[in-house]
């Protein structure tokens, strides 16, 4: 599915939530009618009226007052105060109050257009998705790490993973107030997907927008882009979206083909953001070094200066399991 694709979905969608928004306006009027038949009659009298006095006006006549238009509203007002409904049912049925369902605030996009988007793009939503239910930090299960330490990092994977869980909680209270980044590393299948999802998911729930990219998908809309961007306003739009949103997750890199513009890009998403201070978590099943050999000598350095490096490591099958690599 192209950008341009999800675009225009994303549109018709907004047209069905219209069409429902006026039906469920025409039930609740129909419920006010049959409640209230006084209601149904002053209707039809401030239509008639209405009617009425646009006649008169077109060949020229003169106004004549309000036609009595300005006592039958104060009535329906009055009886509609008095009865159980509340004073916005007729109006209050959008799925978005701000944008009544068009995708625009004023000249703005709406924050629900944004959502939308974010949703098409990334597959991750503070509405949907079921993987937060799954993969929170509630859920994840430092048991599951073996206890004993390694000898090459010179404490256990628990230790270790339990002090990177309480980097996360914390990275997550702190947001918007401290600003850093996060590199996790590790061979995969030691939770790294896992604790980025506990992250995204709570800083959804928290209103912030994130944009959730594995490396070869945001890659893969790099290349779209180049190869026919004008034609591609979706492509672009996610472009802006990873450059602008409050928390970017780039998930598996390295393990895309990378190539010399998705290099450069890289390069620029990472710059760009660190310059404009917005943090950005990553995860990766190279080592450092690995890093080093296969992406620009300045992205290591960027990575090395401005990251919090997190370590997941230990072999535990249970782990294995747990993350269906095995
Ligand atoms: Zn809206």
């Amino acid at each position: 599915m192209t950008g341009a694709d999800i675009m225009k979905d994303i549109r018709r969608e907004y047209e069905r939530d219209r069409a429902a928004a006026e039906s469920r306006r025409g039930e609740r009027q129909a419920e006010i009618y049959a409640e209230i038949p006084r209601v149904a009659e002053i209707d039809a009298e401030i239509s008639r009226i209405g009617i009425a006095m646009t006649r008169r006006a077109i060949s020229g006549g003169g106004s004549g007052g309000d036609g009595g238009i300005g006592n039958l509203t104060r009535e329906r007002e009055g009886l509609l105060a008095a009865s159980r409904f509340p004073a916005d049912y007729l109006t209050n049925v959008h799925k978005c109050p701000k944008c009544h369902d068009t995708g625009r605030a004023g000249a703005e996009e709406c924050d629900c257009l944004k959502a939308r988007v974010i949703d098409a793009y990334c597959g991750y939503s503070g509405l949907m998705s079921d993987v937060f239910a799954r993969e929170n930090f509630d859920t994840f299960d430092i048991t599951l790490y073996s206890a004993s330490k390694d000898p090459k990092f010179g404490v256990s994977p628990r230790q270790s993973v339990k002090a990177a869980y309480a980097l996360c909680v914390k990275f997550c209270a702190d947001f918007g107030e401290v600003y850093k980044n996060l590199l996790f590393y590790g061979s995969a299948g030691l939770g790294k997907t896992f604790m980025l999802n506990c992250v995204a998911g709570e800083l959804l729930r928290k209103g912030r927008s994130v944009v959730y990219q594995t490396a070869g998908a945001l890659f893969k809309r790099v290349e779209e882009l180049r190869f026919g961007a004008r034609e591609n306003a979706g492509a672009a739009r996610l472009m802006e979206l990873v450059m602008e949103c409050d928390l970017l997750i780039i998930d598996d890199l390295g393990a895309e083909f990378a190539t010399s513009v998705t290099i450069a890009e890289l390069f620029n998403i990472i710059n760009t953001r660190l310059l404009s201070r917005r943090p950005v978590c990553i995860s990766t099943n190279l080592t450092p070094d690995e890093l080093k050999a296969q992406y620009s000598e300045r992205i290591v350095s960027r990575l090395h200066g401005d990251y919090v490096k997190v370590a997941f490591f230990g072999e535990d099958i249970r782990l294995g399991k747990r993350y269906g690599r095995v």
